[in-house]
């Protein structure tokens, strides 16, 4: 049997190109802030992460510039041996401060920062309890941890608890969830899971990717939003959303932190941040403390989105977020929305099966600080047309 022949066989994605509807690996020509050029068109971006702007933020390119005429385009070296620069130790002060934690560190990506703290944390007898909707990352994780997985069904608390009992007796357990959830821009019940835990002493950990910087009156992130972060007791994160840059982090108490950092191998065994990476990241995060401004334009904005779509009579699910899905439901139809809206001059992006539920797809779409209300009330505009079109809203 050649393994090859799956390859060779596997025709899904060219039935969608044949029909002009492959939306993936689309190369963006130019990029001004939340104006992007895609397949020579101009378009209003609605499918970044890059929530507060700042990944076309002119004091972040200085910075990473200015780490590149110093340092090079990278540091050839892992953390562990000759890849560690003031720049990234610097990071990591600052990052812990911000967050109120004793340590954080700091790895290439986010990706590779679940892998890395989870692997390290959780062995062979250990149970991880996992929300079925966390990213790919944490399920990747916990699978090269070898560790006990059960996950609970989104959101559901009858059903952690119920897994919390499930746990061997005497195993040590780890609940896992995101703070935003990346997909539906809903957030966790952590006032209910911080209880739970407390009740089961277990620990909790919370991949706050997509609420650090937009959540919370200091941008904490979930924990701070809800009034929980003592309940926290590993923070992770990544640079590469509202800190428009690249990385991945984690934050807590300072005896965990440096057994992560000398057990993840994802840190070890791989090449540290660009000195461009960590430069942009440092300056973000200044911005992130000075200008709280940012966070509240993107509140309105998420408002008004949010209002405006349900009005038209759209369905946005739980979100509360700057993550603002479109429930479509089927993924032909999903794709069609999709389509007609790149033709109008949105960018969005359609999520199917296995990112989200069979039967639940959406059209995913994310704001930016950045944006003009100008461009939203065109998004609107081009959503109702199309949406009576499809006959996804009435009338
Ligand atoms: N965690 C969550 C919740 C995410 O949404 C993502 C990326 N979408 C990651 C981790 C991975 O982060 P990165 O893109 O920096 O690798």
């Amino acid at each position: 049997m050649d393994i090859f022949n799956k390859c060779m066989s596997w025709d899904e994605i060219k039935k969608l190109r044949a029909n002009d509807t492959y939306p993936y690996f689309m190369p963006i020509q130019e990029k001004r802030g939340p104006e992007v050029i895609v397949q020579n068109q101009n378009m209003i971006m609605l499918g970044a992460n890059d929530y507060l702007g700042l990944s076309g933020d002119a004091r972040l390119t200085q910075g990473a510039v200015e780490a590149m005429q110093r340092y090079g385009t990278s540091t050839c070296g892992s953390r562990f041996l000759s890849g560690t620069l003031p720049l990234h130790l610097e990071l990591e002060t600052q990052l812990a401060e911000f967050l109120n934690r004793e340590s954080a560190i700091v790895f290439s990506t986010g990706y590779q920062m679940n892998l890395g703290v989870i692997s390290a944390i959780l062995g062979r007898n250990d149970v991880a309890i996992v929300d079925r909707q966390v990213h790919a990352s944490i399920v990747d994780g916990v699978q090269l941890a070898s560790c006990k997985l059960l996950r609970f069904r989104h959101n559901d608390m009858n059903d952690l608890e119920a897994k919390l009992n499930a746990a061997p007796k005497g195993a040590g357990k780890l609940i896992i969830v995101d703070g935003v959830f990346s997909m539906e821009g809903d957030i966790a019940d952590l006032k209910a899971i911080a209880a739970l835990k407390q009740q089961y002493n277990a620990r909790l950990l919370v991949d706050d990717a997509h609420g650090i910087g937009v959540l919370g009156p200091n941008g904490r992130g979930t924990g701070e939003h809800l009034g929980v972060e003592s309940e926290i007791d590993l923070i992770t994160g990544t640079f590469s959303k509202s800190f428009g840059s690249l990385g991945g982090f984690v934050a807590g108490d300072t005896d965990i932190i440096d057994y992560i950092q000398h057990w993840g191998r994802s840190m070890i065994f791989s090449t540290s941040m660009t000195p461009a990476s960590a430069a942009a990241s440092l300056k973000a995060l200044e911005i992130i403390r000075l200008e709280p401004e940012l966070r509240s334009t993107l509140k309105e904005h998420t408002q008004n989105m949010l209002t405006g779509l349900q009005k038209l009579g759209f369905d946005t699910g739980h979100s509360e977020t700057p993550i603002i899905p479109i429930h479509v439901r089927g993924e032909l139809k999903t794709f069609l929305f999709w389509n007609k809206l790149m033709k109008a001059g949105i960018y969005t992006n359609p999520v199917i099966s296995p990112a989200v539920q069979e039967g639940c797809e959406i059209i995913r779409t994310s704001l930016m600080a950045t944006h003009t209300p100008e461009q939203l009330d065109l998004t609107l505009h081009i959503f109702e047309q199309i949406g009576r079109e499809l006959e996804l809203i009435g009338g």
